[in-house]
């Protein structure tokens, strides 16, 4: 059972009692792990270690049923259908190149077009321009001043050659919260098109309900939910990932190999070749018993709370530019800093303890579009407090004072 401690999340992280000083505002980019996810991993390894499927043996037979026993958990998280829609991979990254090489090789010929967003991830932009012909099959909709999805633009792309639409629903820089549902019922109304959401920044702050949004694919990585690296979740719905070719082929995704012909394994199987990382599930099993603990109401109601606080104080510094103002917003604010390289702003915290990102944010098209090289941001998660948020303002504002 992974310990859990709502009034308190700090308390459950032992990566604070190693660094006391430590304000953290990357959890965009990673967050940490509660103890009880390190502690689930560990005990797997020093008491249960085996590899899972075909083991004859006790060990293994229980390594398989608690991974498998994840896949329940994952599909119970995201009110998936059924288990079989629930694809292991490494992170939301390899689950859009599996979609992407599996079924958009399959389905997007010449003259088709995929429908993609300005504030999207490069994981979310640079496999669709793998699998097109020509740049022009690849449509872009554009966003506000405020950083929000240009719904009217976006209804002029959807066409009949739509085949794949791939949405954030959270942005990682701007932190807007797009209207996924109202948007996939348009599309629903208006083509045959396939559509992907990238739920990476989503999934560790509200509730998602697969089957209530309606989409056709859905992905997140593990370490952004407070669970391990190395491994993530694809959904598909199930109807598709049994027409849907491998995308990786070997060990474990067979159904029958001779050296004349192969035949695959039925889905989830087909698309998780190789040893899994078994660990690293499990250590995913524990985070969503830690996210279900706590509650997503308690998680929801914590971001809140901590958005309304630094909002109001990000905007009362008036030597910065907030990019990324949208009414629906999760607690991330990119920004910067008018006279001071973000690099500049990003050193100068972490003296103060304070550790933010800087750079581009893996979204070169986005930082194009608001004119800006890069940007600092300061994201939060269940761990932060205002304790946190008035040192990263103070820290802020003595860089400010340093270089102006
Ligand atoms: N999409 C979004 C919106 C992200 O923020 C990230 C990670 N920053 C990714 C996709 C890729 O996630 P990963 O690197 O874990 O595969």
């Amino acid at each position: 059972m992974t310990r859990f401690t709502p009034e308190n999340p700090r308390s459950d992280f032992s990566i604070f009692t190693h660094h006391a000083d430590l304000v953290y505002l990357d959890s965009t980019a990673t967050t940490h792990k509660p103890d009880g996810v390190l502690d689930a991993m560990a005990a797997f390894l020093k008491e249960k270690n085996a590899t899972v499927h075909r083991g004859i043996y006790g060990l293994s037979v229980e390594a398989t049923d608690r991974c498998e026993h994840v896949r329940q958990q994952v599909k119970g998280f995201i009110n998936a259908e059924k288990e079989e829609e629930i694809i292991f991979v490494k992170g939301a990254t390899e689950a859009i190149n599996l979609v992407a090489h599996s079924y958009g090789k399959a389905h997007v010929g010449k003259g088709d077009n995929i429908v993609i967003s300005h504030m999207e991830h490069h994981a979310n932009i640079v496999p669709w321009q793998q699998i097109i012909e020509s740049e022009d099959q690849l449509r872009v909709c554009q966003i506000t001043d405020e950083g929000e999805l240009d719904l009217e633009h976006l209804k002029t792309l959807i066409d009949n050659q739509t085949k794949i639409v791939a949405l954030t629903h959270v942005s990682n820089v701007l932190g807007t919260v797009n209207p996924i549902k109202e948007c996939i019922s348009y599309i629903r109304e208006h083509s045959s098109a396939k559509i992907l959401i990238d739920g990476a920044q989503a999934i560790a702050h509200m509730p998602v309900d697969v089957q209530d949004l309606d989409c056709d694919f859905y992905c997140f990585s593990g370490h952004k939910m407070y669970g391990p690296t190395g491994i993530g979740i694809l959904y598909g719905k199930h109807d598709l990932l049994l027409k849907m070719p491998p995308y990786q082929t070997g060990g474990d995704m067979i159904e029958f190999v001779s050296f004349e012909k192969t035949t695959f394994a039925k889905p989830p199987a087909r698309f998780e070749a190789g040893t899994p990382a078994i660990v690293e599930i499990i250590g995913l099993g524990a985070a969503i018993d830690y996210i279900q603990g706590i509650t997503l109401e308690r998680l929801q109601e914590i971001d809140m709370e901590l958005f309304e606080l630094a909002n109001t104080e990000l905007q009362s510094i008036p030597e910065l530019n907030l990019i990324g103002t949208a009414a629906h917003k999760s607690p991330v604010f990119s920004f910067t800093i008018k006279g001071i390289h973000s690099h500049d702003v990003g050193t100068c915290m972490d003296q103060e303890h304070v550790a933010i990102r800087v750079g581009h944010h893996c979204a070169q098209p986005l930082m194009k579009r608001f004119g800006v090289p890069a940007t600092a941001r300061m994201s939060f998660a269940c761990y932060n407090t205002s304790d946190d948020i008035e040192r990263a303002i103070k820290a802020l504002k003595k860089t400010i004072g340093f270089f102006i």
